[in-house]
């Protein structure tokens, strides 16, 4: 049966022809087992000269009815986008991600909703023989007393030791009860459980240049973990390569990268020189003292 409709093949007005990945991936590896590859991106065609971004100008000019015009204007253009926070022209964009990881970091990034994943299943394969041992020479932190959910200060050579040798015992004792049991004959599903979040995974992420820089944002902060921010960092240091202008604009107008922005409230602390304004209370007073500071004031 034909829908009895016509398909034309028409000229691309933007000439995209050149493969910006040159048939490669990029990769960044992660510890002794995790890395984040770069799979795929669209668009990956683009015109000679540009990177993939410029789809985010193909996107927003649709709004005026133009074509791209010369690369400084089109930045410009983008530069602005990002910071009215014009969203869905970098949309536009995809970037499509193969990950190992551990699994304690795979929940904190399995967090962020707007991207797809599809996860290796351990109901199907054998689960790897990789787990993630916090490295020596400062891999282990003390549980931290200001930041409450995080580590702060190294342990000491000998706490750092300590820490490594009975973790490494407890995961050799669990993947050796895991393989014992998949001899056995029980389950890969039910095998499993035993394993600890140390275990690494590995999934193909998707999602939109927007929301990658969303979860970049967050993830890159100090105050995330550090083993999720060496894979947000990864990423961020991949896409740096690919497309330097909009990393640029995400480093200068995200918050997360240094940009600074007052509430109204602080804004009219901020005009009237108090530092100590009896409207701002206990952690939003230390936050509007602490920009303060940065503005050198
Ligand atoms: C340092 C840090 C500590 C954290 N600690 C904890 C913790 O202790 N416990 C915990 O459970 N989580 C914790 N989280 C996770 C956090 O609460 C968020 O779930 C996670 O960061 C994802 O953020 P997001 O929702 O903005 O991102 P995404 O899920 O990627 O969503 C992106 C944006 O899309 C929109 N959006 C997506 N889904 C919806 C929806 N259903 N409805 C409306 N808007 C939507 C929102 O604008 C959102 O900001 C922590 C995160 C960080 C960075």
């Amino acid at each position: 049966v034909t829908s009895g409709l016509t398909v034309k093949i028409v000229p691309d007005p933007d000439g995209c022809s050149v493969d910006v990945l040159k048939g490669s991936r990029l990769r960044v590896e992660i510890g002794e087992h995790g890395f984040v590859e770069l799979v795929d991106i669209s668009p990956r065609l683009c015109p000679p000269g540009r990177d993939p971004d410029f789809a985010v100008i193909r996107a927003a000019r649709t709004s005026t009815d133009t074509a791209l015009k010369d690369e400084a204007d089109d930045h410009k253009l983008m530069r602005y986008l990002f910071r009215h926070r014009h969203t869905t022209p970098f949309e536009f964009v995809q970037c499509s991600w193969l990950m190992q990881l551990p699994i304690f970091v795979a929940r904190q990034v399995v967090r962020h909703r707007t991207a797809s994943i599809n996860e290796m299943s351990g109901r199907y394969v054998e689960l790897p023989n990789m787990f993630f041992v916090p490295e020596s020479g400062g891999g282990v932190r003390m549980q931290g007393t200001a930041n409450r959910q995080g580590g702060e200060q190294a342990a000491s050579m000998q706490d750092e030791e300590d820490f490594r040798f009975l973790t490494t015992a407890s995961i050799t004792g669990t993947r050796q009860m895991y393989e014992g049991f998949l001899k056995k004959g029980y389950s890969r599903e039910l095998s499993r459980i035993v394993l600890p979040v140390a275990q690494f995974t590995r999934w193909a992420w998707t999602a939109d240049l927007w929301n990658t820089f969303h979860f970049l944002g967050l993830r890159m902060d100090p105050h995330a973990q550090k083993e999720v921010r060496d894979y947000a960092d990864a990423m961020y240091e991949i896409l740096r390569c690919l497309m330097p202008q909009s990393v640029a604009a995400f480093d200068d107008y995200h918050a997360a990268r240094g940009a600074l922005t007052f509430s109204r409230l602080e804004l009219e602390a901020l005009t009237n020189n108090d530092h100590d304004p009896a409207y701002l209370s206990g952690r939003e007073l230390k936050e509007y003292q602490a920009k303060l500071k940065r503005i050198g004031r």
